[in-house]
């Protein structure tokens, strides 16, 4: 048995509305065949962990 990733489609997010929405399908091959077991999704913008948006600048008090 083992998992595989099937066809990826991109799409538009229906987040931010770009068309960086990806969708993933995962196959599981057995002896019997080949099974859908689920399907990622996420987006290249709302989903991105590796270069989150840049805090927001803390406006000094007083000004
Ligand atoms: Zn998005």
């Amino acid at each position: 048995m083992s998992l595989h990733a099937g066809r990826l489609r991109s799409g538009w997010c229906p987040t931010c509305k770009a068309y960086t929405y990806l969708t993933c399908g995962l196959l599981l091959l057995t002896e019997q065949g080949v099974a859908t077991v689920g399907e990622l999704c996420w987006c290249e913008i709302c989903d991105d962990l590796d270069d989150p948006p840049p805090l927001r600048r803390i406006d000094r008090a007083g000004s």
